[in-house]
């Protein structure tokens, strides 16, 4: 794989390059360049001499283009899909349900041609007026993980394109294979040449020089809290506007007069979906007392039923990569050694040959009662669920907000009552209620606390990539300048 800078596929100037690893078999599927300093000041600069060029095309040209690029994406998408499950090791229906998201995102976004908010404002005088114009920031930087790898590309490069930024875009070093073709797909679909740049490498090389630079103006990035808090440090050094869309750990809280089919499928959803790689995976299961041993025993069975393996047979496929893995072993012996019972999985399963060298877990609950232990503190981030028994709604609010993060939760009840209150206390950026996510493009996924900052989708969504700017015009015959004594300009100024 190759960077796109200025419109040219080039190698690294460095020359080095890194593998791409399937999880699924831990072999190497491709190459990709290790962008250097060099390359990311070519791609940065083709980027500022791309914007005036884009912005003023219009937001109704802008929309066509992307709006082509989801046409082309929708004709060839199975090659996609096919991406996904070979280089994140997807199963086929979350590799098709993200491309649906794709195109998703790409025509939502399209569909805000013309449609940039602005406001006209009366000034100090009638015949003056205040302009209040929505702008793009210039050049984006726009950071994406490995576990959306098409997806979070999409959710930033519609919005940023749309309003007329440029964007050099850095994808994960474990997925830069989906990223590298939506962007060929762009290409196609008639982008100008350095509107839209292509890096990859290592975010512990050139990230810091990536978020810094002078010319930047903002990043958008989706990953984990401690690379967010970094690139808050290092782009205090610009003042770069950031939109940052960290970790989650979400409770799922299941009261007794909870429908407790919905609840299970849409926890088996919630957690086991991209094998518990998603930052709105329920994290912590919060069971009412009196359905605890049901639900439990009923999560047992459906979990021991689910599948893992070859992402194009299995149910559940593997984790991103070996560090995931351990830490799924880690979990599990900190659970132990503390003796916690575990309900279901806590190791490998058993594999046919060709899957051995890949990065499998077995889907796994554990009961837990220390609302302090790691596993009920940190973000496990792959298919684990702490279980813990609880009775009173004041304490189920403190346990759920008891998170240095704030992004997704979830509560089965028929109590109305209760669903408002919780709307009121649960400090999260999403309350799922009685149903599952994901996230809609029309919604606004944002978290608090550690979660990050800003959002992304919606109205809301698309603003943060625009900043307001003022016009102040005057369009009287004259004008009032209190503080200037009226001799100070007599008519014999004139010459
Ligand atoms: P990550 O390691 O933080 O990486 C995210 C991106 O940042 C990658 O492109 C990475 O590049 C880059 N990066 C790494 N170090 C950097 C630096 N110093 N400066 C600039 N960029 C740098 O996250 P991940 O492991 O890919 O993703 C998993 C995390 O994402 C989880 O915590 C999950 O909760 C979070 N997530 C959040 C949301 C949300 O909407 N809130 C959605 C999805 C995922 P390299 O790969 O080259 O290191």
């Amino acid at each position: 794989m190759k960077l796109l800078i200025d419109g040219e596929w080039v190698d690294s100037s460095s020359g080095r390059t890194a593998p791409d690893i399937s999880p699924s078999t831990g072999n190497n599927i491709a190459t990709f360049a290790l962008a250097n300093r060099e390359d990311v000041e070519s791609a940065i600069d083709s980027a500022e001499d791309a914007f005036n060029g884009w912005y003023a095309l219009g937001s109704k040209n802008r929309s066509k283009i992307i709006v082509r690029a989801a046409e082309i994406i929708q004709n060839r998408r199975s090659e996609l899909e096919d991406i996904l499950i070979t280089e994140n090791g997807k199963v086929i229906m979350e590799a098709r349900q993200e491309v649906d998201g794709v195109i998703d995102q790409l025509l939502y976004y399209a569909g805000f041609e013309r449609k940039l908010p602005g406001d006209v404002l009366e000034g100090p005088d009638i015949q003056q007026r205040l302009f209040l114009h929505r702008v793009p920031f210039g050049v984006v930087v726009a950071l994406t993980p490995w576990n959306f790898p098409a997806g979070m590309v999409a959710r930033k490069l519609a919005p940023a394109l749309l309003t007329g930024n440029t964007v050099v875009l850095k994808p994960s070093s474990d997925t830069p294979m989906a990223a590298e073709w939506i962007v060929k797909r762009f290409i196609e679909a008639g982008i100008p040449k350095g509107v839209l740049n292509f890096i990859t490498g290592k975010g512990s090389e050139i990230g810091d020089l990536l978020v810094s630079h002078r010319k930047i103006s903002l990043v958008t990035m989706t990953g984990s809290t401690d690379t967010g808090q970094r690139i808050m440090r290092k782009a205090s050094e610009n003042m770069a506007k950031l939109i940052l869309e960290l970790g989650g750990k979400a409770p799922f809280i299941v009261w007794r007069d909870a429908n407790l089919t919905t609840a299970l499928k849409t926890l088996l959803w919630a957690k086991f979906w991209n094998s518990g790689q998603s930052c709105i995976a329920a994290e912590r299961l919060y069971i009412h007392e009196e359905v605890y041993d049901k639900f439990l025993e009923m999560l047992k069975k459906a979990v021991s039923r689910i599948k893992v393996g070859d992402p194009r047979e299995a149910d559940m496929g593997p984790l991103i990569n070996r560090n995931s893995l351990n830490t799924m072993h880690d979990f599990v012996r900190d659970a132990i050694t503390r003796g916690r019972r575990i309900i279901s999985g806590g190791k490998v399963p058993s594999l046919k040959h060709e899957l051995r060298n890949g990065f499998y877990f077995e889907p796994t609950v554990i009961e837990e009662n220390d609302q302090g232990s790691p596993l009920f503190q940190e973000e496990i981030f792959g298919p684990i669920i702490g279980a813990m028994k609880v009775s009173d709604r004041e304490d189920v609010f403190l346990k759920a907000n008891d998170s240095k993060y704030g992004l997704a939760s979830y509560l089965f009840t028929e109590d109305n009552e209760f669903i408002m209150e919780a709307f009121d206390r649960i400090r999260f950026g999403e309350l799922y209620v009685n149903m599952p996510g994901p996230e809609a493009s029309n919604g606004y996924h944002t978290g608090f606390r550690m979660t990050g900052q800003a959002g992304e989708g919606s109205v809301y969504g698309i603003s943060e990539y625009l900043k307001v700017k003022n016009i102040y015009l005057n369009y009287g015959r004259d004008v009032s300048v209190p503080t200037v004594r009226e001799s100070l300009i007599s008519d014999d100024l004139h010459p």
